[in-house]
C-alpha cells in the first residue's frame, strides 16, 4: 500500500465505468488511498448459468475498467466467493474504513448490501451511492404513495425533476492505491461485440450521430430496427444513464428515445418499492396459467410453427438479443396463445439475454401478460398482424428461419396455408396452437384517461 491516510474501498457491481460514478468520485475525493474491487458473487453464479455471450460481455467490461483504473494509478482487484465475506476480507486486508458501493434495487442486491452493512458494524462504514438510474428510485412519488404504478404520470413528473450534476471521470494518476503491477496479457477478443466503457461510449456517440433521428419511426422495424443497442451497456453500467440522457437530449429524435430511458427508471423505481413483483404478479387477475413442457420446448427452440415467433426465439438463442418489438411478440404468444406462466418465459429470457435485467425483464413480461403496470390488460398481440406490420417483406423471418427462405412474401408469415404436405416438404411444423385471437382477461385496473403507457410505442 502506498502512502498513509484513510483508505477507501470501492466495490463495483453493475456500475462498470469511471465516468459519472458517484461512489468512485466520493472515494477519490475523501481518501488518500483508493482500492477498487469486483467480487464474482458465488451465490449469483450458483443460480442459473450465464449465457456465454453475457459472460464474455462482463469479462470485457471488467478488463476495460481495469485498464481505465490503471491509467489513474489504481487497478481492479477481482475476487470470487461469498460477496459479503470477500468485501469484508478486502476491507480488513487494506485497512479500509469506508466501503463505497452503488445502490441497487433488486431484492437480492438490497439484501446483500443490508447484510454487508450489518456485518461491517463499527469496523467500516458502508456508503451507498446513486447512479443506477437518471432520477433516483423514490425521488418521484404520487400523493399518498411511495411509488408509481402507471407510467404516464410518472413520466410527466420525471421530466421535471432537476438532475444531479454529472461527475467527470477521475483524472489520470488521481487514484493512489495498491501498486498496479503488470497489466493483463490480453484485451477483448476481436470479432465479439465487445463490452466495456470505451466501446459503450463509441456506441453512444455513433447512435447520437446516426440512427437516433429515425428512432420514433423505425424502432419497431424487425428486420432493421433503428434502436441504440445500448441495453447491455446500461445494464452493466458501462454507461451512466444520466450521461446518455445528457449526451442526446438536444439531438433530433431524442424525445421518444429518452421516454424509453424513463421506462427503465420507472421499472427500477417500481421494483425498489415492490420487491415481491420480481416474480409474483404485480396485479393478480386470477386464472390458472399452465407450465406445459411440450409447448415450452416448442417455443424455446423456435419450433412453434408461427414464423415471427420462431424467428424471435431463434435470434435470442443465436445472439442473446432481441429488439423490444420481438420481445413483445414472443412474450405475448407465450402467455396469451400458449397460456403459459409468464415466469417460465421470463426465466428463459434471463438465461439468454446479454442485457438480462430482473426489473426490466420481469416487469415487461407482466405488462405483456396483463398482470403488470399496463392500463389495458386486454391487449393481445396477433402474431400474423404484427408480422405483416413490422416485417412486411418477410426479411426478418427469412433471416432466422431458413426453412421459409424459398416462400414468397404472401406465404412467409402464414406457411400453414401450404397444408400439411407442403409444410412437410419444407420441413417446417404446423402451428402448435391455432393462430386465432384469444379471449381477453377481465381488467381490474381502470384505464387512466390519456395514458399512452405502452412500452412498445414511442
Ligand atoms: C418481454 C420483455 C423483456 C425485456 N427484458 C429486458 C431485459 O432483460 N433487459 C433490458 O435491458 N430490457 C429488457 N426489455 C426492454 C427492451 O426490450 C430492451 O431494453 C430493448 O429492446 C434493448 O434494445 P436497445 O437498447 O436497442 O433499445 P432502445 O430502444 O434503443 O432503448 C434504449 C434503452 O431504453 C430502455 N428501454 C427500452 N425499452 C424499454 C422497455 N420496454 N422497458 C424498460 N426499459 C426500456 C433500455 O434501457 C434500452 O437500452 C424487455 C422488454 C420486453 C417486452
Amino acid at each position: 500500500m502506498r502512502g498513509d491516510g484513510p483508505v477507501a474501498l470501492v466495490v463495483f457491481t453493475r456500475d462498470l465505468r469511471v465516468d459519472d460514478h458517484p461512489a468512485l468520485a466520493a472515494a477519490a475525493g475523501g481518501a488518500s488511498q483508493v482500492v477498487c474491487a469486483f467480487v464474482h458473487d458465488a451465490t449469483l453464479r450458483s443460480g442459473s448459468p450465464m449465457h456465454p455471450l453475457r459472460t464474455r460481455f462482463l469479462a470485457d467490461c471488467l478488463a476495460d475498467l481495469d485498464a481505465s483504473l490503471r491509467q489513474r494509478g489504481a487497478r481492479l482487484e477481482q475476487r470470487a466467493g461469498r460477496w459479503v465475506d470477500e468485501v469484508l476480507r478486502l476491507a480488513a486486508e487494506t485497512g479500509a474504513r469506508t466501503i463505497h458501493s452503488s445502490d441497487d434495487v433488486t431484492p437480492y442486491a438490497q439484501r446483500r448490501l443490508g447484510r454487508l452493512e450489518a456485518a461491517a458494524g463499527r469496523s467500516a462504514e458502508v456508503r451507498r451511492a446513486p447512479g443506477l438510474t437518471i432520477v433516483p428510485p423514490g425521488a418521484v412519488t404520487p400523493a399518498g404513495g411511495d411509488h408509481y404504478r402507471v407510467f404516464t404520470p410518472f413520466y410527466r413528473r420525471w421530466l421535471a425533476v432537476p438532475r444531479r450534476p454529472l461527475l467527470p471521470a477521475p483524472p489520470p494518476c488521481s487514484l493512489p492505491g495498491p501498486a498496479p503491477g503488470p497489466g493483463p496479457a490480453s484485451g477483448p477478443a476481436p470479432g465479439v461485440a465487445s463490452g466495456g466503457e470505451r466501446a459503450a461510449r463509441a456506441r453512444l456517440a455513433a447512435w447520437g450521430k446516426g440512427a437516433l433521428a429515425r428512432y420514433g419511426e423505425q424502432r419497431d422495424d424487425l428486420a432493421d430496427p433503428a434502436t441504440s443497442g445500448l441495453s447491455a451497456d446500461l445494464h452493466f453500467g458501462s454507461l451512466s444513464p444520466l450521461r446518455v440522457e445528457t449526451a442526446l437530449a438536444d439531438l433530433p429524435g431524442a424525445a421518444p428515445f429518452l421516454r424509453q430511458l424513463c421506462w427503465r427508471d420507472f421499472y427500477l423505481q417500481l421494483l425498489a418499492a415492490r420487491p415481491d413483483a420480481a416474480w409474483a404478479d404485480l396485479v393478480h387477475r386470477g386464472g390458472q396459467d399452465r407450465s406445459d413442457p411440450v409447448r415450452f420446448d416448442a417455443w424455446r427452440s423456435g419450433l412453434t410453427g408461427v414464423p415471427i415467433v420462431d424467428a424471435a426465439m431463434r435470434q435470442l438463442l443465436a445472439e442473446g438479443y432481441l429488439s423490444n418489438r420481438a420481445r413483445m411478440i414472443a412474450a405475448s404468444f407465450f402467455t396469451r396463445h400458449l397460456g403459459q406462466r409468464w415466469q417460465d418465459g421470463a426465466r428463459h429470457f434471463l438465461a439468454h439475454l446479454v442485457d438480462a435485467d430482473v426489473a426490466l425483464n420481469n416487469l415487461n413480461w407482466q405488462w405483456v401478460a396483463g398482470r403488470g403496470t399496463g392500463t389495458n390488460p386486454h391487449r393481445v398481440l396477433s402474431p400474423t398482424r404484427q408480422a405483416r406490420r413490422f416485417d412486411p417483406r418477410g426479411e426478418y423471418v427469412r433471416r432466422y428461419v431458413p426453412e421459409l427462405r424459398s416462400l414468397d412474401t404472401a406465404l412467409v408469415h402464414e406457411p400453414w396455408r401450404l397444408g400439411r404436405r407442403g409444410l412437410a416438404r419444407i420441413g417446417y411444423p404446423a402451428p402448435v396452437v391455432p393462430v386465432v385471437p384469444v379471449v381477453p382477461v377481465v381488467p381490474v385496473v381502470p384505464v387512466v384517461p390519456g395514458d399512452q403507457g405502452d412500452p412498445g410505442a414511442a
